[in-house]
């Protein structure tokens, strides 16, 4: 599991608009009106990449606030002196964080349906029917001034703009998005929680325009590295048990140094257990294995080789460690007890609809996992390596499973012997 504080290392980005303000603000016009278009610029971009990736949420977020960013941006062109822009602004600065409590209930799935569609122009529905009064009814919605409660209207400090309504509801939901980051643990939690941030500083700070438009282009940048983390997951990261990828492995083999060692490590009879057990039971299974190695000793690392094959490897240990370490880890593999459905699994389809009802039955299972090492020798390539680990394992699979076997011994252990 990734920890708290990486997971929250994100959010240090919501220090680099106070660090970048001062050049900001000493940038020329033409730059400045760049500047002022980069969160819409990157708000598209992130509903497209967070669309695409099918990120639901982050789709809505990125899309709503800076459909508010929007407003609030006209609001300010067009002096938020004036009655009407003010409106604007303070009604805006409102929706947007109770826009994100409704965004961050949502279900993440895909937009790109009937019902997606129809979420997404919900989203934006609200800053629609603001623009258009404001612009197709001058003069109407200033008359809602009155209405107004006091809250809506004091500002939570005479130099910060965002209203104390808003500020309550911004409150609420950072900690509820505090307590879903620590539950839920993932970045896509922390976008959420990072876009509204920014937009809560953004509006806050909006008499220093440099500084507000910075906090504004964070919220599309939340978006865009929570979509980025994703990607980065779906390419190095095992869907099935969270642990390092074969790709990671490629990537690692091709920066190793002289002296290390790969171990290759397979289920024993899984076949069989997902036969009795059912696939199901068979990805928990695999699920628990990886969580025993990840713990691996002597500084190894943990991949998912493919299938029910995982690679070890380890840089620059002593032999005994590297064995000892392994030795370990398969013990508390073999030692590990699981609760399972029991394996009355019928064949028959129909026999298995009438008898699933009172099938609760759970029953405790061990598994075994056989292993082999290699070191690299002098010349070797990884892949070489890896065939000799490999042959390794085969013979603790012929020498009656749930040991560990080694190809060869440490070369350099051996030059220390010579020597
Ligand atoms: P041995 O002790 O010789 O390794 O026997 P085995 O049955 O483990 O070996 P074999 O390679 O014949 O079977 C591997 C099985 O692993 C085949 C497949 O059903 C199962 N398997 C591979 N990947 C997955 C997976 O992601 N989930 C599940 N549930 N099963 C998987
Ligand atoms: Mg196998
Ligand atoms: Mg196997």
């Amino acid at each position: 599991m990734i920890t708290l504080a990486r997971l929250l290392f994100p959010l240090l980005l919501l220090a680099v608009p106070w660090a970048l303000a001062p050049l900001a603000r000493s940038l020329e016009p033409a730059l400045v009106a760049l500047l002022d278009n980069l969160p819409l610029f990157l708000g598209l971009l992130a509903v497209f990449f967070a669309g695409a990736f099918k990120r639901g949420r982050l789709t809505l977020v990125a899309a709503h606030l800076v459909a508010a960013v929007m407003l609030i941006q006209a609001a300010q062109t067009d002096n938020l002196n004036a009655p009407d822009s003010y409106v604007v602004f303070i009604l805006t600065s409102l929706i947007a964080p109770l826009m994100q409590a409704w965004v961050v209930i949502q279900q993440d799935t895909s937009l790109l349906s009937r019902r997606g569609i129809f979420k997404l122009a919900s989203a934006l529905l609200p800053y629609l029917i603001i623009g258009a009064a404001w612009h197709y009814h001058p003069g109407e919605l200033v008359k809602l001034l009155v209405q107004f409660p006091p809250l809506l209207l004091d500002m939570v400090h005479g130099e910060l703009l965002l209203n104390k309504l808003a500020a309550w509801v911004c409150l609420g939901l950072i900690l509820l998005g505090l307590v879903l980051t620590l539950f839920r643990r993932t970045g896509d939690e922390v976008a959420l929680l990072g876009s509204l941030l920014s937009f809560a500083l953004g509006v806050a700070y909006l008499r220093d325009p440099a500084l507000s438009t910075l906090f504004f282009i964070l919220i599309p940048t939340s978006v865009l590295v929570a979509v980025t983390q994703h990607i980065y997951a779906m390419a190095f990261i095992d869907g099935l048990t969270g642990v390092p990828a074969r790709r990671a492995l490629e990537h690692r083999l091709a920066g190793l140094g002289r002296h290390y060692a790969i171990a290759m490590l397979d289920i024993d009879h899984f076949k069989k257990f997902n036969d009795t057990y059912g696939h199901d039971v068979g990805d928990q299974v695999l699920r628990m294995v990886a969580t025993q190695l990840r713990r691996v000793e002597a500084g190894g690392t943990l991949y998912r080789y493919g299938g029910e094959e995982f690679t070890i490897v380890f840089s620059g240990r002593r032999e005994e460690e590297v064995v000892n370490a392994l030795d370990r880890v398969r013990e508390r593999v073999a030692n590990y007890p699981m609760q399972v459905r029991a394996p009355q699994r019928p064949r028959n389809d129909k026999v298995g609809r009438e008898s699933r009802g009172g099938q609760t039955g759970q029953t405790q299972v061990t598994v075994n996992i056989s292993i082999g090492v290699a070191w690299r020798e002098s010349e070797e390539k990884p892949a070489q390596v890896i065939k000799r680990a490999d042959t390794a394992l085969y013979r603790a699979k012929g020498a009656g499973r749930n040991r560990v076997m080694t190809d060869g011994p440490d070369p350099r252990r051996q030059r220390g012997r010579a020597a």
